[in-house]
């Protein structure tokens, strides 16, 4: 048996996960960013004890533990290089909860972890080359290149959601500009509806769905007034996906992998998201008579978290 946790910049979750991906035993708790490096340590471990405790097992039992984290991660040396949400630069986090558990702990990218278990056990199981995408409040990225996990020669590789794809009216996170996330994150879709709805008078019914205040537009408003057949919503989804399907055809051109799965919140938009961008894409990619890899949509959802950094 494994263990996985999810370190996210509001959560931490802990889960014991069997040798089929099944979670055996969970528990979670707020992370206290500000409380610092040690602080988070100590709830690590705590959480860890409680589950054992809950199943009755004790660490002699764990092969080894796996951390998925907001941020780039070295592998090798176990250290998170960077990390925003929490606040982190160049900490020995592997380490310091191995000296505490006295077992082997591995870390890695969080999106990289959920790609992991997509392709252990969800959307991707079967292939051996795919690329995971989740779009939230930006975007992550998970290479898997011959079974196993890619992120380049400095744990910076798979950064998928700062790759340039176009010019934009603001600037992303990173201080670039351009960057995916800006145009395909539900962060992205949300800041275009309002400046969209903000400066037109052609009637839309987001103005009802965010009761004429556009702070509170959210990218399923937009989805559904879309789905709905209305024309300013279009006209933001067709956006988002020129630029998803732009990235995507770069994914095919640099990688060419089986298989593309697309999770987070925004993925809930489902067929109707899919089969726009399985549209551009065509249109976009360069053609030699290859048929590029399918794209779908992620299964696991929630507990990819736990279950990839299980069987890093
Ligand atoms: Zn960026």
């Amino acid at each position: 048996m494994r263990i996985g946790i999810d370190l996210g910049g509001t959560t931490i979750k802990a889960g014991i996960v069997d040798s089929s991906g099944g979670i055996l035993q969970q528990s979670f708790t707020s992370t206290r960013v500000a409380d610092g490096f040690e602080a988070i340590v100590d709830d690590i471990v705590m959480l860890v004890k409680e589950i054992l405790d809950k199943a009755a097992l004790s660490i002699s039992d764990i092969e080894s533990i796996g951390i998925g984290i907001p941020g780039i991660t070295d592998y090798s040396t176990g250290k998170v290089i960077y990390c925003t949400n929490l606040a982190w630069e160049n900490v020995p986090l592997a380490d310091r909860l191995k000296e505490r558990l006295g077992v082997s702990v591995s870390i890695e990218n969080d999106a990289t972890v959920a790609a992991l278990a997509e392709s252990l056990f969800g959307s991707t199981k079967g292939v051996q080359n795919s690329v995971f995408l989740t779009l939230g409040t930006g975007i992550g990225g998970g290479i898997i290149i011959n079974g196993r996990i890619f992120s380049g020669s400095h744990g910076a590789g798979a950064e998928i959601g700062h790759m340039i794809v176009g010019e934009n009216f603001y600037n992303c996170n990173c201080g670039k500009n351009g960057c995916l996330e800006t145009f395909a994150s539900a962060t992205a879709i949300k800041r275009y509806a309002a400046h969209l709805v903000s400066g037109t008078k052609e009637a839309t019914m987001l103005l009802e769905l965010c009761e004429n205040d556009t702070d509170k537009l959210e990218a399923k408003h937009v989805f559904n007034a879309a789905k709905a057949g209305d024309k300013l919503a279009m006209e933001i989804v067709d956006r988002m996906v020129k630029y998803l399907s732009i990235g995507i055809v770069n994914i095919y051109n640099l990688l060419d992998p089986d298989m593309i799965a697309i999770g987070g919140g925004v993925s809930k938009a489902g067929d109707f998201l899919l089969e726009k961008i399985k549209n551009k894409v065509k249109e976009l990619v360069f053609n030699c008579n290859i048929t590029y890899g399918d794209i779908v949509i992620a299964q696991l959802e929630n507990e990819a978290g736990i279950v990839g950094a299980a069987f890093l």
